[in-house]
């Protein structure tokens, strides 16, 4: 499941494995899974994974010190890239430079949200651009939609458009484009009937409206909450009209996204907004790389991978390269820089907090505060000594163990522990010597 999956993503970010040929493969599968899993269609998904092993078996991944964060983070990269295309990082706007007034035509299932959107743009409209609004509904099928729209309108100060179910969409539409020009709207937006399911009749009378007004903004509204099935659905409303955007609804339930990839994929139109609630203040403008980490169920994942980044010191690892390189010897001070580094990343558990909580269920909470809690003290033991043993730990024998143990507060066993981990690192840092230590330093920085 999810959470076992994190977990071995995690191990990985704590540097406890390698990424090699095989298990990026491996890596490549949790990623694609959890894809699946933020119900991506299976063709997107199949696409992203194939970009991601190409960047992944490349020079960028491969041969850092820490492969699994720069995994992650070239995950996060390319996610945010095919979600955003080229608005990567920022909003796209409405487009409303026209000649007024700017007609925005929605477009969308039945129960996408639509109705909801046009009040929630409404208000968007009114009171961060200051544009005069006017609404209209084209949807004469269903006897509430009218006095739905009419309701929402009210609500957010905006002018409404009456129309009848006796009316066809096209005249309502031309009589509301004429009504708003003669009075001096800003932006006109027309909302539309949908059908439970794609229908071939809905889309002539779409097409037909869109044909009748030449709207600046076409927007498709789909329920995040579709899934799988937003891909079909996207298809359907992207081949019957030019789009211009889409706003993705129902955010703020337990959808976990994976409809915007499959929404922008198939459309190629920028996703401008999500719709985060009920009421009509639930709009937000759309952050391609929010949605990739959602999608990702990474949290603040990149948060992490920065600071882990930032916080190794680029210099103290470049002097102890140098030493090593010319054949010096990783002593004691050595290894405590190593200690005092790692705390610097904000230690552990605080690595840990950064991470969603499926992860740090999953990693553990006590491990790790037990983990940090053995780095205090090695650092302890390791202050106890005088500077001569910690040049030469070869020194410390057995009357000394217990004198450092005896300074440290703790049991002679703990310092052979300590002596232990540091012969473990000392042997992994000749086997480092020359290009690799270097290759590896540059990994350190990122
Ligand atoms: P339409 O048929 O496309 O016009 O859809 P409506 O605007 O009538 O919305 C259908 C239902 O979805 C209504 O109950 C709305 O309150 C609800 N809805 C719309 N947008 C959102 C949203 O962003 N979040 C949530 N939770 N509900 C929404
Ligand atoms: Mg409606």
């Amino acid at each position: 499941n999810l959470t076992q999956r994190m977990a071995r993503v995690v191990k990985t970010l704590r540097g406890e494995a390698r990424l090699t040929e095989a298990n990026t493969q491996e890596m490549l599968r949790e990623v694609r899974l959890a894809l699946l899993e933020a119900d991506v269609a299976l063709p997107v998904v199949r696409e992203f994974v194939a970009k991601i092993k190409e960047k992944a078996l490349g020079e960028e991944v491969v041969g850092s010190l820490s492969p699994g964060q720069a995994l992650v983070a070239v995950v996060q990269r390319e996610l945010t890239a095919m979600i955003g295309g080229d608005y990567e990082g920022k909003a796209a706007e409405l487009n409303l430079a026209v000649a007024p007034p700017a007609i925005i035509l929605m477009a969308g299932l039945q129960g996408a949200g639509k109705t909801t959107t046009v009040g929630k743009l409404a208000k968007l409209l009114r009171e961060k651009y200051k544009k005069k609004v006017l609404t209209v509904s084209a949807d004469v099928y269903r006897p509430a939609a009218i006095a739905q729209l009419q309701t929402v309108t009210e609500q957010v100060g905006a002018d409404f458009f009456p129309s009848t179910p006796d009316q066809k969409p096209v005249d309502i539409a031309r009589a509301a484009v004429d009504w708003a020009r003669r009075h001096y709207h800003d932006v006109l937006i027309v909302d539309t009937a949908g059908r439970l399911g794609i229908d071939e009749a809905m889309m002539i009378e779409i097409g037909a409206l869109h044909a009748a007004i030449n709207p600046s903004e076409t927007l498709f509204v789909v329920d995040a909450m579709l899934g799988q099935d937003a891909i079909n659905t996207a298809k359907a409303f992207n081949d019957a009209l030019p789009l211009t955007g889409v706003v993705l609804t129902k955010l703020d339930g337990d959808s976990r996204g994976g409809a915007a990839l499959s929404v922008r994929h198939v459309t190629g139109r920028p996703i401008k907004f999500v719709g985060v609630g009920e009421k009509l203040d639930g709009l937000e403008v759309f952050h391609p790389d929010r949605m990739a980490s959602r999608i990702l169920g990474m949290g603040d994942i990149l948060a992490l991978v920065e600071d882990a980044q930032r916080g190794v010191d680029v210099k103290a690892a470049q002097k102890l390269a140098d030493k090593v390189k010319k054949g010096g010897d990783f002593d004691l001070n050595d290894f405590r820089a190593q200690l005092t580094q790692m705390k610097s990343m904000g230690g552990l558990s605080t690595m840990l907090d950064k991470l969603p909580a499926q992860f740090q269920a999953a990693a553990g909470k006590a491990d790790m505060g037990q983990a940090e809690k053995q780095m205090r003290r090695m650092e302890g033991i390791i202050n106890s000594m005088t500077p001569g043993e910690r040049a030469k730990p070869e020194l410390i024998k057995a009357s000394r163990k217990r004198r450092i143990a005896v300074g440290a507060g703790v049991q002679v066993q703990e310092v052979n522990r300590m002596l232990a981990q540091y012969d473990q690192m000392r042997g992994m840092m000749k086997k480092l010597k020359g290009g690799n230590l270097a290759k590896m330093m540059r990994g350190m920085k990122g």
